[in-house]
């Protein structure tokens, strides 16, 4: 039996109520499952001490518990760990470059030529690294998502990513993450050499995967059609009805970009949404990434069909994408997460950054300082994608899974918090590098700031050496093109 015991304990939970702060609380957790959450008292200790022996507390320097003294109380704030439900593990060797130029430039200025690069080029550079350079990349982005509390995520695997799905299944089993793996695809409008063929054959990958990966319990695999601009009618009806038979979600970026949205109207006659809806597509187990620009009509449709929306703030302003009309969506009931989107767009994965952007830009924007308190956006990153993804977790309370990770309060920009103002720190003080615990499934993964599953060091050496490399290779291909509508 495990046990973590804090100075606040925020549960985020329908059943204690979402906006439940606790002053010295505790999770009780066996293996990969909470088994009390609550306020501690003395008596609560000794009952714990009574019932559970042998007993692991976090923080104590020795193995086990054997008094009050050593339940001991960190000097930080407990809550479930951060659900991100829309990222990229292939685009964290690439933060800081290509900046400042739109959403197509910078796929075909840095993405494109990265993930070309690793496919191309990886036999060659495979000896300089200690695993290959896909994995090397994936772990990387492990190691982000640990880093600043993200213990679940979802990731988009895009472009020729969609080849390389054992490697990032082994970089989650590493790192014992929680991931849902959105396999990318695209028959159109995009870098030829990576276009699918048929539909029938990305339909087939889909049941290999499937397959190979089932028996994987802390990974899932699910369609991940990069965008519908991308994307042709036949291949997004014959994913939709992989999903539809297979019982899993479906995601797609959509709307992302003025020009791609822009693009539907000249080509069909109707909006990006319109389009989706026109070839069932749409439902409630369709995620979209972004969905910027949208009509009202549009996001009728999305209310009426009750598809989610991921929103990525940090990504939608650094590539001057637009904003989507969260506030709206929120009122019209449409479920939206926050999430950063990958490190390539976003530059980090700081996922309590992306909820203060989302909050404070719509407050500006509207000017309206009551819109998207912190509460709400701290929910957004936690019990509302946890509900989004369909996973057991995103809150504190008995019989969700052991996701959980403390925030240490003993920093300049954190100090005072207290129980009146404990959540609103988190959202507007933190710089998100705070994350002192890690608990994943139960098992500790960043132990007073220590990685335990991953070498950080050996990780971080090799993403320079790739990031070197890289710079190389660029100077001779040039640029790619054909990954917009500007083409
Ligand atoms: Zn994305």
């Amino acid at each position: 039996m495990n046990f973590i015991r804090a100075k606040y304990l925020l549960p985020l939970s329908d059943s204690m109520g979402r906006e439940t702060r606790i002053q010295d609380g505790y999770v009780l957790y066996k293996d990969n499952q909470i088994v009390e959450v609550g306020a501690y008292h003395e008596a609560i200790g000794k009952r714990i001490l009574a019932n559970f022996s042998p007993l692991s507390v976090i923080g104590l320097q020795k193995e086990k518990a054997q008094s009050l003294e050593d339940l001991v109380c960190l000097p930080g704030v407990l809550l479930p760990g951060f659900i991100k439900a829309h990222g990229h593990d292939h685009e964290s060797p690439i933060i800081g470059i290509v900046k400042d130029v739109p959403l197509t430039l910078w796929l075909d200025g840095a993405v494109n030529i990265f993930t070309r690069f690793l496919e191309e080029e990886g036999e060659r550079i495979q000896p300089h690294l200690r695993y290959s350079p896909h994995l090397t990349t994936y772990l990387k982005a492990r190691l982000d998502d640990i880093y600043y509390g993200i213990t679940s995520c979802l990731v988009h695997h895009c472009g020729y990513n969609k080849y390389h799905v054992s490697e990032i299944v082994q970089a989650n089993e590493k790192a014992h993450t929680r991931m849902i793996v959105a396999v990318g695809s695209q028959d159109r409008n995009y870098y030829e050499k990576v276009l699918d063929k048929d539909p029938l054959l990305v339909v087939k990958r889909m049941d290999e995967y499937r397959q190979e990966f089932s028996c994987f319990s802390r990974c899932s695999v699910i369609p991940g059609p990069d965008q519908f601009f991308s994307n042709g009618p036949e291949l997004l009806k014959a994913l939709k009805q992989w999903s539809d038979k297979n019982g899993t979600l479906i995601h797609i970026h959509s709307a992302e970009e003025y020009e791609t949205t822009q693009w539907f109207n000249k080509k069909y006659g109707m909006t990006t949404i319109e389009y989706a809806n026109s070839i069932g597509f749409l439902g409630p187990k369709t995620i979209l990434a972004h969905q910027v620009h949208c009509t009202d009509y549009e996001l009728e449709l999305l209310q009426k069909t009750s598809t989610k929306v991921v929103h990525n703030p940090l990504a939608n302003t650094i590539l001057g994408s637009g904003m989507p009309p969260i506030p709206k969506m929120l009122e019209m009931g449409i479920q939206v997460a926050i999430s950063t989107d990958g490190s390539g767009s976003a530059d980090n994965q700081n996922i309590l950054s992306a909820a203060r952007l989302a909050s404070q830009y719509q407050k500006a924007l509207y000017r309206d300082a009551r819109l998207l308190p912190a509460q709400k956006v701290l929910e957004m990153i936690t019990i509302e994608p946890a509900k989004i993804l369909g996973l057991n977790a995103g809150s504190l309370e008995t019989g969700k899974d052991a996701d959980i990770i403390l925030i240490d309060l003993r920093r300049p920009n954190l100090t005072p918090s207290k129980i009146t103002n404990v959540v609103e720190n988190l959202i507007w003080a933190s710089d998100g590098s705070e994350v002192r615990y890690v608990i994943a499934g139960g098992q500790t993964i960043k132990d007073d700031y220590r990685f335990i599953t991953l070498d950080q060091d050996a990780i971080l050496e090799d993403v320079l050496k790739l990031s070197e490399m890289l710079d190389d290779y660029k100077k001779q291909v040039g640029s790619l093109k054909g990954t917009g509508a500007n083409q």
